[in-house]
């Protein structure tokens, strides 16, 4: 039957809030230069590529995984010097996050954001049936306690989120914010959650907070320092009784073996893994302040990716400049607060001349 011969009335609705949600989308375009989704620009080291190879030969395929990924979350534990109990491990922290409002969110619930910050908070809430509790933070993109306490104040959220360093802006939440925010909540028992994706590229984190008897939880994430983003994992750190909760909205088995070994493995070259980490800080400097020779505005980045705002021009336009150089960045002029800004990813070192090339070529 036609498309325009179906009667309406025969197509199921979806659920209201979902039908009118637009989806997250990165555009995944062909070119030579990807700098929109702040992966890692090198791929794992090849001692892990041979190491997986080798664990695959040995695999159980036809057995469901490990449903509690033990040695995982032991590996992960180990790590902070927390036991087993104190690791959720998720698809992507992505899926830590919605497991993490399939818990503490959902219906007659809500979760508090602060714009501009990573949009998937608030997707993720909304498609969790999670009222959504929206706080701007001032135009240099800074978050200070007064709005904390505001925003806590006014509208008691179930879950708090916060982001360092924070994306797209790369600024780090000042000293003594997330203690802050987890005396703000206390009287009324919300649940903070530090999103920590870029926590490796930073020099503090929320995970020396982590308490018995706080509730905060830190999310991390393989896919950026690790560089196994289509590995897709994630894992949340944070206190047992806590945890436990989010262990019960995941689907039975959903880490399926070849993840958690690829985990496990690239545990071991952490030593590698922080070379690199090393190495796209002195490139984000690099970037940094060659941009700061061009007509943008740049914002200083604690993470690997820095945001900026070209004087000349629309963000779109440079943005379409770029991609017609074959250099993909991320466009977020269309956001609000983020008008006429762009995203770059820290790529290798030849990715990023490239980069700035085209950027010259397109601005003056
Ligand atoms: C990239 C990113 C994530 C999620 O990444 P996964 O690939 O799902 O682990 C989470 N939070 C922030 C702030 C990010 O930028």
């Amino acid at each position: 039957m036609a498309e325009s011969e179906t009667p309406l009335g025969q197509r199921a609705p979806a659920r209201s809030d979902v039908a009118s949600l637009v989806g997250y989308h990165s555009p995944q375009v062909d070119v030579d230069v990807r700098l929109n989704t702040n992966e890692a620009a090198e791929p794992p080291p090849p001692g892990f590529m041979s190491d997986l190879r080798q664990a695959l030969a040995g695999m159980d395929l036809n057995r469901y995984p490990d449903r509690g990924a033990d040695r995982l979350r032991a590996a992960l534990g180990d790590r902070y010097g927390l036991d087993p109990d104190w690791v959720f491990c998720a698809n992507g922290s992505n899926e830590v996050l919605q497991s993490t409002l399939l818990a503490y969110g959902g219906a007659g619930r809500s979760a508090a954001v602060f714009e501009p910050t990573y949009a998937m908070h608030s997707q993720i809430a909304r498609i969790t049936g999670t009222r959504l509790v929206r706080s701007t933070r001032r135009s240099d993109f800074s978050l200070h306690r007064d709005l904390l306490a505001e925003t806590v104040e006014a509208e008691q959220p179930d879950v708090l989120f916060l982001c360092s360093p924070n994306n797209p802006t790369g600024m780090l939440d000042p000293d003594g914010l997330v203690q802050s925010a987890l005396d703000l909540l206390e009287p009324h028992g919300g649940l903070l959650v530090v999103d920590e994706a870029y926590g490796q590229f930073a020099p503090t984190s929320a995970v020396s907070l982590l308490g018995e008897d706080q509730s905060l939880v830190v999310s991390r994430t393989f896919s950026k320092t690790w560089a196994m983003a289509g590995l897709r994992l994630g894992y949340l750190l944070g206190p047992p009784w806590c945890l436990s909760e989010l262990e019960k909205v995941v689907l039975p088995y959903h880490l399926d073996s070849i993840k958690q070994e690829a985990g496990i493995l690239a545990l071991v070259y952490g030593g590698e893994m922080e070379a690199r980490v090393q190495a796209v800080i002195a490139e984000r400097e690099r970037l940094t302040s060659a941009l700061g020779e061009l007509p943008v505005t740049v914002w200083p980045s604690q993470a690997n990716f820095v945001l900026f705002r070209p004087e000349t021009m629309s963000g779109t336009q440079a943005w379409q400049g770029l991609l017609d150089r074959s250099v993909l960045v991320r466009d977020f002029s269309s956001v609000a607060g983020l008008k006429d800004c762009l995203r770059v990813t820290i790529g290798t070192e030849s990715e990023d001349d490239r980069f700035l090339v085209a950027l010259r070529e397109v601005l003056l």
